[in-house]
């Protein structure tokens, strides 16, 4: 497909501007000569070039709306559309950040409530709303951390991490200056406690805990993980990430996390992937509350308003009051399922990753054979093997039957992983058709290896070269 330089030809335009009728200012004497860029080369086109172009490159693109988007680790789900209509709402869209507080106090409402059920879903005393990320949760929560153990007077320069963690973990953890101990799984893919009982120490900030993990499992003896936390004055942090796995059958407050980032973005009806926005609050109990970023919402008199006069906080850690758009979204999306949808969201996203594991079993590696939560992971060692193909052969395979292939190579402990997260919203028959394209693909990899070690066939480009793409990215068009 040419660039759209390419189908550029002097002259041709797709807008008209209506002829001038007020005096002309030389832009050299609005902007000063030294800005004036001359000889930029836009493409020339005309509207219908333009929009065809537009239109083929959209139509290239792969997403949730067009096909199964198994990415384990992301929830790439279905997002109710009606949660975009809401959030487009010109009263939400059309609030200017520092319009007064007595203009937005609908939109102060709904995240004061949105923080409400947040609290009462997660078992927290409060939430704060202001992270943009899952990762930038993660970090305002260890800053927390870090501000709890200062007021307490207690110096503590490490923090547990296990190794099926997301990486973002050890880097909150280094970025808050702690020096990061990393946990081995054990042959149950979940805390060995052994090793936990050992390196907690009263040097020890605590634990951050991904929960289910990104094995797909809950911490069985999640009990005695917070009972030997607390023991030695630590705090047990969960990553939250992976909430849609329990929504409404257990809260991590009840379970003896001290608090919790989430991923709105991933749980609470937000499509991701392009790079944002997102939103990760962070949940806390009541002994961490005094750190919670300013500014907070609360109600005077009736009235919403931001409040910024904790002594104890840590601050703040986004401009203004984070990604509203993604707030509407959440709060749009638990009200729309309530209490029983909610928990119902939960036990379809973790039959439906039961169902692919038991069927593709046969077939491939389970490196841990237990039944898992909202995602299972296997492992193309067998395929390698026996036969040389790897996950990412087959992973390039997928994509000739138009499914976007699950997420690879994640989580580390596991070589060669397949990670699939099918999500609560795929009928039986994606599923079907997903383990059928999986299994035809580990026949192909017995019969004719060749074969899927040259995919992709059908897609647009071909397999890539993803090292020198990441080097020595092309991003600039030389031509002409
Ligand atoms: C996605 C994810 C994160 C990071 O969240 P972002 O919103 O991408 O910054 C952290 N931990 C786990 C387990 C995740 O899946």
């Amino acid at each position: 497909m040419d660039l759209i330089f390419e189908k550029s030809r002097p002259g041709r335009r797709a807008s008209d501007i209506p002829a001038n009728d007020v005096p002309v200012t030389p832009l050299a004497e609005v902007i000063g000569e030294g800005l004036i860029r001359e000889d930029i080369d836009l493409p020339e086109v005309s509207e219908l070039d333009l929009v065809r172009h537009y239109t083929a490159l959209a139509r290239r693109n792969f997403g949730v709306d067009l096909g199964f988007y198994p990415l384990g680790s992301c929830t790439m789900k279905y997002n109710p559309k009606i949660t975009e209509e809401a959030a487009k709402l010109p009263g939400f869209t059309g609030l200017h950040p520092y319009a007064p507080e007595a203009f937005g106090q609908g939109n102060l409402a709904l995240m004061d409530e949105l923080r409400r059920m947040l609290c009462e879903l997660f078992g927290m005393a409060d939430f704060t709303l202001q992270p943009s990320a899952g990762a930038q949760g993660e970090l305002t929560g260890i800053m927390i951390c870090r501000k709890y153990f200062e007021k307490k007077g207690e110096k503590r320069s490490r923090i547990l991490i296990p190794d099926a963690a997301h990486g973002t973990n050890p880097a909150s953890g280094a970025l808050c200056g702690f020096e990061t101990v990393t946990i081995p799984s054990s042959s149950e893919g979940g805390v060995d406690l052994t090793v936990l009982e050992s390196a907690m120490t009263e040097d020890v900030a605590g634990l951050m805990l991904t929960n289910p993990n990104t094995l797909g499992f809950f911490e069985k003896n999640i009990a005695d993980v917070a009972r030997i936390i607390h023991g030695r004055g630590g705090l047990l942090y969960c990553d939250g990430a992976n909430a849609n796995a329990f929504l409404g059958h257990t809260r991590p407050g009840d379970i003896g996390f001290d608090l919790i980032q989430l991923n709105l973005h991933k749980t609470f009806s937000t499509p991701h992937g392009g790079g944002g926005p997102g939103s990760g609050p962070v949940g806390v109990g009541a002994k961490l509350v005094p750190f919670l970023p300013v500014p907070r919402i609360i109600k005077v008199e009736n009235r919403y308003t931001l409040a910024e006069d904790y002594p104890d906080t840590i601050g703040r850690v986004k401009a203004f009051y984070g990604n509203f758009n993604v707030m509407v979204k959440a709060y749009t999306y638990l009200r729309l399922l309530g209490a029983t949808g909610l928990k119902q969201t939960s036990d379809m996203a973790v039959l439906n990753a039961n169902y692919i594991k038991a069927r593709l079993a046969p077939y491939f590696d389970l490196p841990y054979d237990r039944t898992c939560m909202h995602e299972c992971v296997f492992s193309g060692n067998g395929q390698v093997q026996d036969h040389s193909v790897h996950t990412l052969d087959m992973a390039k395979r997928l994509l000739d039957y138009g499914v976007h292939p699950p997420t690879i190579y994640f989580p580390l402990i596991v070589p060669e992983a397949i990670m699939i997260e099918p999500t609560e919203t795929e009928s039986k028959e994606t599923l079907d058709a997903f383990c059928d394209a999986m299994i035809a693909i580990a026949k192909e990899a017995e019969e004719d290896p060749e074969r899927v070690k040259g995919a992709p066939y059908t897609t647009p480009v071909k397999r890539l070269d993803d090292v020198l793409a990441a080097r020595k990215p092309n991003v600039c068009w030389t031509g002409k």
